[in-house]
């Protein structure tokens, strides 16, 4: 099968050109430009690329009158197959599945993780291809943020962004807001993927989904992890094969935590975790049980509500989040 791909600016009669040339022999065709296809709507087989949101929304303008569902999985891009497995979790629910990679700076409280924030775009590309992404939004920065005013708008997301994530990194989920809102308004989808890896950020998102008064409808897919427990996360790739190894404790911890609850209280259990934590030279930010509807703090484990553990911590460099559900 002949794989091309094209990482360049290309016009229409090029494409055209393109096509009649090759016979109909390139079977895998990459746009990453500024153009319009004629493109059956339920095309499969190859994914369009886009950079430019105007582009996009004219395209999915003609797909979504031939398309019953359209999907959408944003990422920051360095997939791993977490990421795939939201997609894999769009396929199965919509006919069309659009993902976007976008290193949005505004949700980074910190300028160094935002400069060594992975970056392995080329991979990235081939990998929605293969697992059949149809449609990639691959904005640049001056596409979502065009001047100082799109990058200025507040989010009332209230409690939600005093504790936990909202406390240890201020103005990371107005960035998330900032980015997501766009992007929706971008996609219009009618289902949008997320993984329950980021279990704050669901919440947030699900509220910022309820300000924008959409029905899109919000579907939380489970954390997948590496063979020895690490939550799969772009991050990982920043660590060497000891610090990976190392990284796993987290949910080690988080485990041994959840099949004590019934033996020992939760404050018993929270300090000896972190003490076994630090000695294995992590940083802890938080280790917390709350309710898992509304992240509501709780001090100790009940058997009448579902409530999950939720931990931030460093190792090294690199700052890792995990979480795992208690009573289900
Ligand atoms: P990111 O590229 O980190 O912004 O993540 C994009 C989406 O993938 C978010 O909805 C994440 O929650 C989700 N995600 C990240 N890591 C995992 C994982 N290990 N399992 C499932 N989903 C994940």
């Amino acid at each position: 099968m002949n794989k091309i791909l094209f990482f360049v600016d290309i016009y229409k009669w090029l494409i055209s050109l393109i096509f009649f040339l090759t016979g109909g022999k390139v079977t895998i065709f990459f746009v990453y430009a500024n153009v319009q296809l004629n493109v059956e709507p339920n095309y499969k087989g190859f994914m369009i690329i886009y950079k430019y949101a105007k582009d996009l929304k004219k395209h999915l303008q003609k797909v979504k009158l031939a398309a019953s569902s359209v999907g959408f999985v944003p990422t920051m891009g360095a997939l791993h197959q977490g990421h795939l497995s939201l997609l894999k979790e769009s396929q199965k629910t919509t006919e069309i599945t659009v993902a976007s990679i976008f290193v949005n700076p505004t949700q980074f409280n910190n300028a160094g993780d935002f400069k060594k924030y992975p970056k392995t775009i080329e991979q990235d590309i081939l990998s929605l291809e293969e697992n059949g992404c149809n449609i990639l939004f691959l904005p640049d920065e001056k596409e979502i943020y065009p001047d100082e005013v799109s990058r200025k708008k507040h989010f009332d997301l209230g409690y939600l962004e005093t504790i936990l994530e909202g406390k240890f990194r201020p103005g990371h989920f107005q960035g998330v807001c900032l980015v997501v809102e766009k992007l929706l308004n971008i996609v219009e989808p009618d289902f949008l993927f997320a993984g329950q890896k980021d279990f704050q950020q669901c919440l947030v998102i699900s509220k910022l989904i309820e300000l924008m008064h959409t029905n899109i409808h919000l579907i939380i897919c489970p954390i997948l992890r590496e063979e020895n427990g690490l939550a799969m996360s772009s991050r990982n790739l920043r660590f060497n094969d000891s610090e990976r190894k190392l990284a796993a404790e987290l949910y080690d911890v988080l485990t041994s935590i959840k099949s004590n609850h019934n033996k020992e209280n939760f404050q018993s259990l929270k300090n000896k975790a972190i003490s076994h934590l630090e000695k294995k030279g992590f940083k802890i930010e938080y280790l917390e049980l709350a309710k898992k509807e509304n992240l509501e703090l709780v001090t100790d484990f009940n058997n009448k509500e579902n409530l999950v553990l939720l931990i931030a911590a460093y190792l090294n460099e690199v700052r890792l989040i995990d979480n795992l559900l208690i009573n289900q």
